[in-house]
């Protein structure tokens, strides 16, 4: 049987990996569903100008729908551009559009350019138990912002070669902003993404990653699944879409680990 217990405090999570197609948007959306379906009061901020996490979670984001974007450069609230996801009541997210394209550059010549969502996020007075913030393919401001506005890091690994290859430069930026603006920030959840079973290679990664992050890594473990792959053409999160397949049955319990795991991360209960 599924338990969610909700967290003491509200966790924002950062979801990162500079490596694109590793599972980030994927493991966003999914975790953050199944925490919501699950009693728990969740944001999704779509930190990626692709906007695949809005997609995913059937969220308008064309030209002209307030965005994050609105938030990190105007100062607009979250609770002014934030919408409620169809169907699960307890879940919305701050959507992305194209305009977030742009703020990589324009945040360069803002006052506290690190530290806008961070702002936007304390400044909030919506009671949530966990944002996850989706990151974009990169290092740069964006991913920044999301770090010094986090106190905790999840990294989804895709099995695959160089699997670990990229992860030192997140880890060490991840030690930059600790160390100069935001000290409470952790790794604290390492997920490995788009398992196959049958092969070798997926078994090698994952001793790999296991032994470089120890009890970070959730014993669940994502395997590739077809399901997971559609779910987003029919404009839902597999875990509305196909809640019995594999790939949805372990995001639940990837979802299950997080919030079991909450009361023992340092800081966090
Ligand atoms: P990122 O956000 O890191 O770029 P995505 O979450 O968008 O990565 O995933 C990249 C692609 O892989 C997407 O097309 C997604 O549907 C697919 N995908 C992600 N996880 C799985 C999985 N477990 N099984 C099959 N396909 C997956
Ligand atoms: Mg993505």
């Amino acid at each position: 049987e599924i338990t969610m217990p909700r967290p003491t405090r509200r966790r924002v999570v950062c979801v990162a990996n500079q490596k694109g197609g590793v599972g980030k948007t994927t493991t966003a959306v999914n975790i953050a569903v199944a925490l919501a379906l699950h009693g728990n009061r969740v944001l999704v901020i779509d930190l990626d100008p692709q906007g695949n996490a809005s997609t995913g979670l059937n969220v308008p984001h064309h030209v002209g729908v307030p965005d994050v974007y609105d938030c990190l450069i105007d100062g607009t609230a979250l609770a002014d551009v934030a919408q409620q996801v169809d169907g699960i009541p307890n879940l919305s997210c701050v959507p992305a559009t194209i305009d977030l394209a742009g703020a990589e550059i324009e945040l360069v010549s803002v006052v506290a350019r690190e530290s806008r969502l961070a702002r936007a996020i304390q400044a909030s007075s919506t009671e949530y138990d966990y944002i996850f913030i989706d990151c974009p393919p990169s290092l740069g401001l964006l991913t920044v912002n999301a770090l010094v506005a986090a106190q905790e890091v999840m990294i989804p690994i895709q099995c695959e070669y160089y699997a670990l290859e990229g992860v030192q430069a997140l880890t060490s930026n991840i030690a930059l902003v600790k160390s100069h603006l935001n000290p409470a920030l952790d790794i604290t959840t390492v997920l490995l993404t788009m398992y196959d079973r049958r092969t070798r290679l997926a078994d090698l990664v994952e001793q790999d990653v296991r032994a470089h992050f120890g009890d970070k890594v959730l014993h669940a473990v994502i395997p590739r699944n077809v399901r997971v792959s559609e779910a987003p053409s029919y404009s839902q999160s597999v875990m509305t879409y196909d809640p019995g397949s594999r790939g949805a049955i372990s995001y639940f319990e990837a979802a299950q680990e997080i919030a079991e795991r909450g009361a023992r991360v340092g800081g966090l209960a």
